[in-house]
């Protein structure tokens, strides 16, 4: 067992004075001996009879009087120094217990204390709920406010929680901006818990004022209770994060209780992670391709790469399920390079007209060599750059606009264009638009497959067709999916196209036959001739 510093020093101390303690008591012993002789020769003296004073006893007296002084002295000293460090025994075990900045009780105590209070409550027919409590985007408040105001924060959350749960509640920060709070109540009314919850999300959305700076944030809560799936404290900290995960997935700002579809989902995800990492070094996410077509004259201009995933047994897994999860655990730049790869190869001897847009996570973003690395596999497999069209969202800005700019400025360098993806749905800043040097803006679907029926979606396709043409960037409609809405949008000067009314995404082979019809494939290329090593990769058009 390890024991903290300060238990180790008073250890050590309290064996000194056990020390100082044994010394003083001999000396005292050795006084009563020898100071009792020579007191009763001094008193003989002093009646005038003829005892002699033996010097060396008083020299020994005087000596155990020295040494007796000697002890009490450090005794006190000793003592003194005890009880300080009983005092940092005391601070150590307090630190050891609660969290420094809030007060509240740490994760390992929560569990302690949370564990009496689970079988308390259950003894008394009643159920623990654990709410866990998480600031949404808090990262945000210390990059853009620093550190000092995000402790601020913390500590005036710490406080607004404390007032707005019960009295009897147990209350912990588990990890920088993740509260927890331990509530018992009435199994047969969870409402109460609800109506907690809920005044926790309201009061913690109001604006907090840290000296001059307003700081905004907004919160999601994971609720687990104990009568229901959970035998331990550990199990309900566990189903509380599931359900604050849930929370999240479902839009922040909310709460959520855990159900069992949740620990299904954690399970899922488990599988798919440790598929996807087989998958994607043995190329198995493919890409397929959707036609995008030029709205005046209905030719085929080129294809959206879309990753697809045949995974063995659960069947085909769409991007918005693996992507996400790809990213999480750091393979997303792999599986984007392996689908490139996949995608240039099969595009080489496509008809050097046609084109290829690549969708790249804000993830891969923060990657310096992004550039590099798409340019290497461009020079790999012997693709032109300037048939190349890189998809970028406008939520992949926010997190580095420098190095985005500088990737971006490399990728342009080489001639490859720029796409800005989904715009409409971000925040659609003007500011943002002009940050890169955009070629082309995507209009996203949501506003597209609804503007015929929604006349906010028509007024938002309208304007931003119109900010694309007073800006000289192109625009692409995506998700057309019947002749009215592509009517409407070649009538407001839409240039390209894509959706279902062309067709579904297609595997490779299915685009090589498609163009084949069509007259689209260039003249076969030498495929047994190596690819192009070396070879700036402007070279092609
Ligand atoms: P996105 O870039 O907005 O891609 C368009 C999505 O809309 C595709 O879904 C496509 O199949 C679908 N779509 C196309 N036409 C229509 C239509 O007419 N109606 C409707 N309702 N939907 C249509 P998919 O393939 O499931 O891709 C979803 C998202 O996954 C993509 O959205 C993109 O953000 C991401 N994604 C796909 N492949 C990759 C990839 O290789 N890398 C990265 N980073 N993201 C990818
Ligand atoms: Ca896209
Ligand atoms: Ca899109």
């Amino acid at each position: 067992m390890i024991l903290p510093p300060a238990t180790t020093r008073s250890l050590r101390l309290i064996s000194r004075e056990f020390m100082t303690g044994a010394l003083t008591g001999a000396a005292l012993l050795l006084f009563i001996g020898t100071g009792g002789g020579v007191l009763l020769e001094a008193i003989e003296h002093l009646k005038g009879g003829n005892a002699v004073i033996d010097r060396t006893l008083i020299a020994a007296m005087f000596l155990n009087v020295a040494l007796i002084l000697f002890g009490w002295f450090r005794y006190r000293g000793l003592a003194e120094e005890l009880s300080q460090l009983s005092d940092a025994d005391q601070r150590a075990k307090l630190l050891s217990q609660y969290d420094p900045l809030t007060g509240f009780l740490n994760r390992r105590s929560l569990i302690e204390e949370g564990a009496a209070l689970f079988t308390g409550s259950l003894r008394r027919g009643k159920a623990l709920a654990l709410l866990t409590i998480d600031l949404d985007h808090f990262k945000t408040v210390n990059d853009v406010h620093g550190y000092a105001i995000g402790d601020a924060l913390l500590t005036l959350v710490a406080e607004k929680i404390s007032a707005l749960v019960p009295g009897s509640s147990l209350l912990a920060r588990l990890n920088a901006d993740e509260f927890a709070c331990a509530v018992v109540f009435d199994a047969a009314y969870p409402g109460v818990v609800d109506r907690i919850a809920d005044r926790l999300i309201a009061d913690l959305s109001k604006p907090f004022l840290i000296g001059e700076t307003e700081v905004h944030v907004s919160t999601s809560i994971g609720i687990a209770r104990s009568d229901i799936d959970c035998t331990s404290m550990d199990a309900l900290l566990r189903t509380s994060d599931m359900a604050l995960h849930a929370a999240k997935v479902a839009g922040r700002n909310r709460h959520a209780w855990f159900d069992g579809a949740m620990e299904r989902s954690v399970q899922l995800r488990g599988e798919l992670e440790a598929g996807l990492r087989v998958a994607v070094p043995n190329d198995a996410i493919v890409p397929f391709f959707e036609q995008q077509v030029d709205l005046t004259t209905g030719c085929i201009t080129g294809f959206e790469v879309l990753a697809r995933w045949e995974h063995p047994t659960r069947g085909a897994i769409g991007p918005e399920v693996f992507i996400p999860i790809a990213e999480g655990i750091g393979l997303i730049g792999d599986l984007s390079l392996s689908v490139m790869r996949q995608a240039f190869t099969a595009a080489r001897d496509w008809d050097a007209g046609l084109s290829l847009s690549i969708n790249i996570s804000p993830v891969q973003l923060r990657d310096a060599w992004l550039a590099q690395k798409i340019i290497k596999t461009l020079v790999e497999t012997g693709f032109p750059a300037s048939r190349l069209e890189i998809e970028i969202t406008e939520s992949a800005l926010f997190d580095n606009l420098p190095l985005a700019q500088s990737i971006v400025g490399s990728l342009k360098n080489q001639g490859i264009s720029i796409a800005l993806d989904d715009f409409g749905t971000g925040y659609s800043s003007l500011a943002h638009l002009r940050a890169l040097p955009f070629d082309r803006i995507k209009v996203d679907k949501s506003f597209v497959g609804s503007m015929l029926d929604n006349p906010d979606s028509m007024a938002i396709v309208n304007t931003i067709v119109r900010l694309g043409d007073s800006l000289n960037l192109p625009t692409t409609a995506e998700g057309i999916e019947n002749a009215a809405i592509e009517e409407r949008l070649r009538g407001m000067g839409c240039a390209k196209g894509q959706g279902y009314l062309y067709g579904r995404p297609l595997c490779a082979a299915q685009v090589r036959r498609l163009l084949a019809e069509k007259r689209l494939l260039a003249q076969r290329p030498d495929i047994s001739a190596p690819p192009q090593r070396g070879i700036a990769p402007r070279l092609a058009g």
